[in-house]
């Protein structure tokens, strides 16, 4: 319906809605991207259903009208909603929503071509050894200069003298050139008959084209991808687009490869490191409704798909899927909402599905779908505990005696290895053997993490290096660093000290952060050329590895220290996903467990293989706790530059608490990282009942205190993370 007068949702926080008048013939509707006037400046904008975004109501003579519209379909009614229900429930800014939905800048700015480059197969009239390279690397290329240069491994400067002696020539392309088409029956698996349940459930789900929250809960190596396929073909079949939110980058090449096995297309990738012109074509081809499937990491939630008819969120239970600033939200809960404003199935698959997760289910609000045994008659691993208080590692040392043995044997068969320990770099500290001084981040509360492999010592949370310096900063005493504990390279020093023909693959975010790295690793592995893989929570995840028989857990006990609330939760899925990747092809895997706690609950569950137990355990203790599901946390973080300033802050909010019988304040007190970033940062809990108005709660009480500039208050609803 054209609308006269406009009112728009700016894509800027500090501002409210906006009013406008419709130029004539501008046929503006509701969710038209927009361009209007602002001072002297201009500001993008959604033109908004007027009764939603309440503000003052400006008078028809004195509105300025809107300067254009922008050349992309209008943000649908069933993402509008989805905008104004992440914005209220994790108490943000609309606008700061909005804005992971017009996600690329280049997008609105209409049709655009680039110019790319090809040889010509002409000859430059003098041969330098520099260009002899290029042409032979760029043999059947066609890309940018800056990509070419990149693909021959030659400066930019040797492709230009090429392109001025006609030997590249220049090729106008449309930057929105269509993505391959991907066809639902190009290779159809047969499918075990408990997977052809599962799938069959799934498709009917597709056509049905309702709301339908489905969890697959199916053991690692069971075929949860191969089943959910089969509900992805029936949404291409049916000309609906489908997206699939995958947890790390790392994971999507060898998802990638699967997937084009299986369509004969690859899907279209969305993450935060595609080049700008990459961006572009995906988010046009989204909201066209020609991406037929779209990977993604959490961000491509909110992005404008014309026609979604699947949501799938593999490995449901990471902790990846929850962001962390800015908008603080869950992408798996937002996925479901997401699900049910568009009237589709949101499948969630997992081996240890989070708790909450399974509690819905439980209840009969999801759907559940088990996968009870591994594809292809593999057996799940053998589980065995090695206690750390009587199996010692020698000093400066970690690997047990029995994992070990176990690592030489594995060798000697010429089978794989893993091991699992969730600390980048070689040590977590480093101090002076001479005064104890510890090396620590100017900007956190946290130690420098020494990284061997790369020369720094590096803060994990701001960023933060400096080179290991030869002499104590604090005494002056020369050589005298040691470093404290072990990361992931430390370990693999220890195996390369122990089995020295052994090759040895670290695996961490830090030797992983590319799609390409990603991977080389994943087809070196496949290839047989590593024997042992060291890893953190990277290595967890979706790898599927045939000839991987042995996975060793460092420290099980790591996780358990700190205060998160949902500590054994994590242990319990990072060690049964890690233990997961043994045994996936014919030959049985085995998995040992390094802990000083063989008795803790949840390390016993882990060596029973009794899920059940553990999850009852954890229930119970979540709702003595009134924790979630039974009952919700949020986190309030005050913070400034100047802990004066942040600490009064707090003190004012919390002395202004609301007193409820449902919802209990506790705080302000220093956050477990008091200093993150350069800011200094206070916090307070909030834990309700179920019942309570927790969100109207928080909002009314924030609005009524004021604050200098420099504080800043953030809201954590559902935290996942206490720091
Ligand atoms: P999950 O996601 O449950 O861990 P996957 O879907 O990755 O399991 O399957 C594990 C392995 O078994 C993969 O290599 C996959 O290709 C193989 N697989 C599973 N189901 C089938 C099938 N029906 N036909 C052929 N291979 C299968
Ligand atoms: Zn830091």
């Amino acid at each position: 319906m054209p609308v006269t007068r406009a009112r728009l949702l700016v894509m800027n926080a500090a501002l409210g809605p906006l009013d406008y008048r419709v130029p004539e013939g501008m046929a503006v509707e509701h969710g038209s991207v927009v361009v209007a006037p602002l001072g002297p400046r201009q500001v993008t904008g959604i033109v908004w259903e007027e009764e939603r975004l309440p503000s003052d109501r400006v008078p028809d003579e004195k509105l300025r009208p809107l300067l254009g519209m922008l050349d992309v379909p209008p943000i649908r009614a069933e993402l509008r909603r989805l905008i104004e229900w992440t914005a209220d429930y994790y108490v943000a800014p609309m606008a700061a929503v909005a804005r992971m939905v017009i996600a690329s800048g280049g997008a609105l700015r209409g049709p655009a071509t680039m110019t790319e480059y090809r040889l010509t197969g002409g000859a430059p009239e003098r041969m330098t050894a520099q260009r002899q390279r290029a042409i032979e690397a760029l043999e059947g290329e066609q890309a940018t200069i800056r990509e070419l240069s990149g693909i021959a491994g030659v400066s930019e400067g040797v492709l230009r003298g090429l392109v001025n002696h006609g030997v590249l020539e220049p090729v106008e392309v449309d930057v929105d050139r269509p993505y391959p088409r991907a066809s639902a029956d190009h290779h159809l698996p047969d499918l075990s008959a408990e997977q052809r349940e599962v799938a069959g459930r799934l498709v009917e789900a597709v056509e049905a084209r309702a709301f339908a929250p489905i969890l697959i809960d199916g053991v690692t190596g069971s075929g949860k991808t191969e089943t959910y396929f089969e509900a992805i073909g029936a949404a291409i079949a049916e000309g609906r687009q489908v997206l699939v939110m995958l947890p790390e980058i790392a994971l999507t090449e060898a998802f990638l490869g699967r997937f084009e096995e299986r369509f004969g297309a690859l899907p279209v990738v969305w993450h935060s490191s595609l080049k700008s012109t990459e961006r572009r074509r995906a988010w046009r081809a989204i909201a066209s409704g020609e991406a037929q499937v779209v990977v993604g990491a959490r961000s491509a939630l909110f992005l404008p798909y014309a026609n979604l008819g699947l949501i799938v969120v593999d490995e449901a239970h990471e902790i990846s899927f929850k962001q962390d600033d800015g908008v603080r939200y869950n992408a798996r809960d937002v996925a479901v909402m997401r699900a049910r404003f568009e009237g589709i199935p949101v499948v969630l698959a997992s081996a240890t599905p989070a708790l909450e997760s399974l509690h819905m289910a439980d209840t009969g609000i999801y759907e559940k779908l088990v996968l009870p045994s591994r594809f292809g008659g593999a057996q799940l691993p053998d589980i065995k505990l090695v206690d750390l208080t009587e199996e010692k590692p020698g000093s400066g040392a970690w690997i047990a005696p029995p994992l070990r043995a176990a690592l030489i044997d594995r060798l000697e068969k010429g089978e794989q290895s893993l091991l699992f320990l969730n600390r980048r770099g070689y040590a977590p500290l480093t101090l002076c053997r001479h005064c104890g001084f510890r090396f620590q981040c100017p900007n956190c509360s946290a130690w420098l993490v020494e990284h061997r492999l790369s020369r720094r010592l590096a803060c994990h949370h701001c960023g933060h290096e400096t080179a290991p310096p030869g002499k104590c900063p604090e005494c002056g005493e020369p050589d005298c660093l040691v470093a404290c504990g072990p990361g992931v390279e430390r370990i693999a020093d220890e195996v390369a000290e122990m089995l020295p023909e052994a090759r040895v693959a670290v695996v961490t975010s830090d030797t992983l952060n590319s799609p390409e790295k990603a991977a080389e690793f994943v087809a070196m592995a496949e290839a047989k050329a590593i024997d042992v893989i060291v890893g953190t929570q990277l290595v967890t995840k979706g790898f599927h590895f045939p000839e991987l028989t042995l996975v060793g857990v460092i420290d099980a006990d790591l996780g358990l220290e700190g205060g998160d609330l949902r500590a054994a939760e994590r242990t319990y899925q990072q060690v049964a996903q890690v233990a997961g990747r043994a045994g996936r092809g014919a030959k049985p895997g085995e998995v040992l467990i390094q802990t000083r706690h063989p008795e803790a609950p949840v390390i016993a569950a882990l060596e029973a293989g009794d899920r059940d137990a553990f999850y009852e355990a954890e229930t119970d203790a979540r709702r003595y706790a009134g924790a979630p599901p039974f009952g919700r946390w949020a986190a309030i973080i005050v913070s400034s530059e100047d802990e004066r300033e942040a600490r009064e802050a707090a003190q004012r909010l919390g002395s202004t608490r609301p007193h409820l019988d449902d919802v209990q304040v506790l705080g302000p007190a220093p956050a477990p990282m008091a200093l993150l970033r350069g800011r200094y940062r206070f916090r307070l809990l909030l834990n309700a009942k179920r019942s309570a108005e927790l969100q109207q709660v928080i909002r009314v009480w924030l609005s009524g205190v004021e604050h200098p500039p420099g504080v800043r208050i953030g809201v954590d609803i559902d935290p996942y993370s206490f720091v």
